[in-house]
């Protein structure tokens, strides 16, 4: 019998800290250890020390005020010696806003949470915050039953995607690479042949090499919609097209929902949304889209899992999408919720710090927490010019890290002012990243300089990366007008001179949001002029839904 989890409580205050000691042990004695230290005890080496003994810890809580410390800097100390541990910081209650230290230790990755200390017994708020930290622990240190096992090259981009759609489809999985005992093993017993990767299921089913598709069938998803004709088709499963998934059934619209990978787009890839309302201490984005999910499905949405939509056409008052795989879509209004593919760094050791000094694109909400570091922007362009300036007024610096020679190719007169007058703004151009990490957060980034070759490690506490996004629209038939980047451009920026767009066979003009197809309209980033957010992809996908209703009444 493997030992019990810890739970470690660091608190100089010994009332204080037998309060949380005895609730942990009331609630959770039967599966996890609860240890208690206080600052003079030395908590981070207590912990090297369960580290050593490979005696998994599942949380650390650390009270606000330490002797000699701060609650936040001890846990980021934390992270350094555990890094899979939940981190929670036990503030001392108060009505006000949260202490600058505490904002900045939730943007850099620090703390996952805190929460006031229990008042009452039992106190179902302290309760509330411990549990949803320890599901989120357990999710991925608990032994589990693997619904799947997955055999393949452990370095290959197929298992790599493999894993990945597991995972943010929430299928339990284990993965096994081939050349392991297990692995070996479990081929054998399987009696797959050499082509992997391998699935092997619960009930024994093989797949060899599937495609995700196929896997999606043999784990009991539809993989093909219905041959009737439905109200409403949304294109993507992103936060656009569950909003419109969400709000489609939910008004009585026989609503399908196509989705060739994970369900929640790019937001399901992020591991902390801060920004979205009504979390505030953030939320995964794969429990949002898995809540979302559920939602739509309860609401009597029908999911069509593992083929991308590859066309589109008209058929009298039919829109028909194709799907990859050769099975239709047909509908008499289609939501486009394609999203984009947000250009990545590529570089797996800053990937791996997405959300902890690695954000991609969403540097607004984590401002404020750059008061007096040292920050980096990434990208030439008017978002990462508008970055900038934002930031430095917080940050100690901004440097920007340019590809080309000049911030004229890519960036508006007046940002260039703006950025050149603001004295805590350099620009580097001619630059590249071209590695980083950090332990637990991102602390330095390797630079290499175009023209010379040379390269260097730059401390750095965040780097923000805006180098551009791509719609996914290349499936679109020519009449749905795009710009020159291949957003869909919709309502009123449709119209030339106030004409309706050519070939648009209606009185009326098109709708917000509708396309220059009438009846086919577009929400998310994939729209032209979007915001690129998950709420405003949500707010898109309901109000599209709204379009949709309107349209379906007049036609
Ligand atoms: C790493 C990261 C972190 C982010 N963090 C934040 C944040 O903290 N806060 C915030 O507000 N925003 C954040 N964003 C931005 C936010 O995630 C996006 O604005 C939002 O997801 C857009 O939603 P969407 O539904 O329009 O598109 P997407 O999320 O891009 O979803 C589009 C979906 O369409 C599917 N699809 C694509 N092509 C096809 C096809 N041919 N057929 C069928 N389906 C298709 C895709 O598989 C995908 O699931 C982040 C983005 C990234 C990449």
């Amino acid at each position: 019998m493997p030992d019990a989890p810890v739970l470690l409580v660091v608190d100089d205050d010994p009332r204080g800290r037998n309060v949380i000691e005895r609730e942990l042990r009331k609630r959770y004695g039967a599966d996890y250890t609860v240890f208690c230290a206080g600052s003079a005890d030395d908590p981070l080496r207590l912990l090297a020390g369960l580290r050593d003994d490979r005696r998994p810890v599942s949380m650390v809580l650390v009270g606000e005020r330490m002797a000699g410390t701060a609650g936040t800097e001890l846990l980021a100390r934390v992270g350094e010696v555990d890094r899979t541990a939940k981190r929670l910081l036990l503030t001392d209650g108060g009505y006000g806003p949260p202490s600058e230290s505490i904002l900045q230790a939730i943007a850099l990755g620090h703390i996952d949470a805190y929460v006031a200390r229990p008042v009452t017994v039992p106190d179902e708020r302290f309760h509330l915050a411990v549990t949803e930290l320890l599901e989120e622990w357990a999710r991925s240190h608990r032994p589990r039953f693997e619904v799947v096992r997955v055999v393949g090259e452990e370095w290959s981009a197929r298992s790599h995607e493999i894993r990945d759609l597991m995972d943010r489809n929430s299928v339990p999985f284990g993965f096994y690479p081939a050349g392991s005992e297990e692995g070996k093993a479990l081929l054998q017993r399987a009696g797959a042949g050499a082509a992997l990767p391998v699935i092997i299921l619960f009930d024994g089913r093989v797949l060899v090499n599937p495609a995700n598709a196929e896997i999606a069938e043999a784990l009991g998803l539809k993989t093909r919609p219905g041959a009737g004709l439905y109200d409403v088709a949304v294109i993507g499963a992103g936060p656009a097209g569950l909003a419109a998934a969400v709000y489609g059934a939910s008004e009585g619209l026989s609503t399908v929902l196509l989705e060739p990978e994970a369900i929640g787009g790019q937001a399901g890839t992020s591991s902390h949304i801060r920004n979205y309302l009504g979390f505030p201490m953030g939320v995964s984005g794969e429990d949002l889209a898995v809540r979302a999910y559920t939602q739509a499905w309860n609401f009597g949405a029908e999911y069509v899992y593992g083929s991308p939509a590859t066309g589109l056409r008209v058929l009298g008052r039919e829109r028909v999408v194709t799907v990859a795989g050769g099975s239709e879509v047909r509908s008499r209004a289609v939501v486009i919720a394609t999203g984009v593919s947000y250009r990545r760094l590529g570089i797996p050791s800053l990937d791996a710090l997405t959300g902890a000094g690695v954000f991609y694109g969403a540097a607004t909400s984590e401002a404020q927490a750059m008061k007096d570091r040292e920050v980096f922007v990434v990208g030439g362009a008017n978002s990462a010019g508008q970055a900038a300036v934002h930031l430095a007024r917080h940050a100690a610096r901004v440097t920007m890290l340019v590809r080309g020679h000049s911030l004229a190719d890519g960036m508006s007169d007046y940002l260039i002012t703006e950025i050149t007058s603001t004295p805590n703004i350099a620009v580097r151009h001619n630059v590249v990243v071209t590695g980083g990490g950090g332990t637990g957060r991102l602390e330095s980034l390797a630079l290499r300089d175009r023209e010379s070759g040379v390269t260097e490690t730059v401390p750095a506490a965040a780097v923000f990366v805006l180098i551009g996004a791509e719609p996914r629209t290349q499936w679109l038939p020519d009449g749905i007008a795009r710009d020159q980047w291949g957003f869909v451009i919709t309502g009123s920026d449709l119209l030339a001179d106030g004409y309706h767009p050519g070939g648009w066979p209606l009185d009326r003009p098109p709708m917000f949001l509708e396309s220059s197809l009438p009846g086919v309209f577009a929400a998310g980033d994939v729209r032209r002029g979007s915001v690129k957010r998950v709420a405003s992809a949500v707010g898109e996908g309901s109000i599209a839904i709204r379009l949709v209703y309107d349209y379906l009444h007049d036609s």
